[in-house]
């Protein structure tokens, strides 16, 4: 599989105004594989979004002191890169934040979603194109003419969403980007994130603080103090609860219950990780049919 990012003993440190210095990475050795799906996790500070920021240029040489390399589509981006090249790798990776209204530029939806692809040069007819399909890709077709500051939260970051699919982005960074929203808001970017996974073409890398969400990628990386902490599947990592506790994480709370229930002695299986899995094993558990 081709590496779409690669990442080699990468230091990075932020440098303030004065020259002071503040490490925040040290020693990561990543690889993305196009295509993939993967969660990173990790309590506050702990440099996800840092990690997320380099990867995508949003950080560069002049923020901070780097270390080491990142290839991003084939490209040395630690190195010396003109504006436009820069501009180039933002818009093959693109990235959703946290904060929809920080994301949402025009007064209408559509002029929204357009935005990128006329940035890009596309022409009127192809424009139109995209802004339909983006829209029904994240199930808000009908909303063209709406005013994005009037929508849901939910709403308003699905058409932030939309917008980074409209530069029909290689590799799409999620940072947080359900953490605003209401339940529901989470689920409709959740159900986006799924189809876009589907569709096979996309990688995608979300950071997130609900572990019920990373439990959906195919890949789960936790980082701690700046540092690779673990890496593995979603069974790999979810299993080690105490691990996981010892860096101020969660495990999904279906996964704690069948833990507990095995350290009382009670459950001998796998610890499950989503709730259907754990009410079949509770099931099963009871001797009851489900
Ligand atoms: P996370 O996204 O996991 O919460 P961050 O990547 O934002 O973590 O931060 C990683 C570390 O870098 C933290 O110690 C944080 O305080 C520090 N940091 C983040 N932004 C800056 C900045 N602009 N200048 C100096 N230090 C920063
Ligand atoms: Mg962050």
């Amino acid at each position: 599989m081709e590496n779409i990012i690669e990442i080699k003993d990468l230091n990075f440190s932020y440098r303030d105004s004065e020259g002071n210095l503040y490490p925040a990475l040290h020693d990561i050795n990543l690889s993305f594989g196009r295509g993939t799906y993967t969660a990173i996790l990790g309590h506050n500070g702990s440099g996800k979004s840092t990690l997320a920021k380099l990867i995508n240029m949003v950080l560069t040489r002049d923020d901070g002191q780097i270390d080491g390399t990142i290839r991003v589509l084939g490209k040395e981006i630690t190195g010396e890169m003109t504006d436009d090249d820069a501009y180039d790798i933002q818009c093959r990776i693109g990235m959703v934040h946290q904060n929809p209204d920080n994301q949402i530029v025009a007064t209408t939806v559509e002029e929204d979603v357009a935005f990128g692809p006329e940035n890009l040069g596309k022409d009127p007819a192809e424009i139109r194109r995209i802004v339909t399909e983006t829209l029904a890709a994240v199930g808000m077709e009908g909303h063209e003419k709406s005013a994005p500051h009037r929508l849901s939260g939910g709403q308003k970051q699905r058409i932030a969403v939309a917008g980074v699919l409209a530069m029909q982005p290689e590799c799409i960074i999620f940072d947080e980007s359900t953490a605003m929203l209401d339940p529901q808001g989470r689920d409709a970017i959740m159900k986006t994130i799924d189809e876009l996974h589907k569709r096979g073409d996309v990688t995608i890398i979300t950071i997130t603080h609900y572990m019920n969400e990373a439990t959906d990628a195919d890949r789960v990386i936790v980082l701690d103090h700046g540092g690779v902490f673990m890496d593995g599947t979603p069974e790999e990592i979810f299993s080690q609860v105490e691990a996981l506790h010892s860096v101020s994480l969660d495990v999904p709370q279906v996964t704690e219950l069948f833990y507990e229930l095995k350290k009382a002695g009670r459950y001998d299986g796998e610890l499950p990780l989503h709730t259907d899995e754990g009410a079949q094993a509770l099931a099963n558990l009871l001797r009851i049919k489900r």
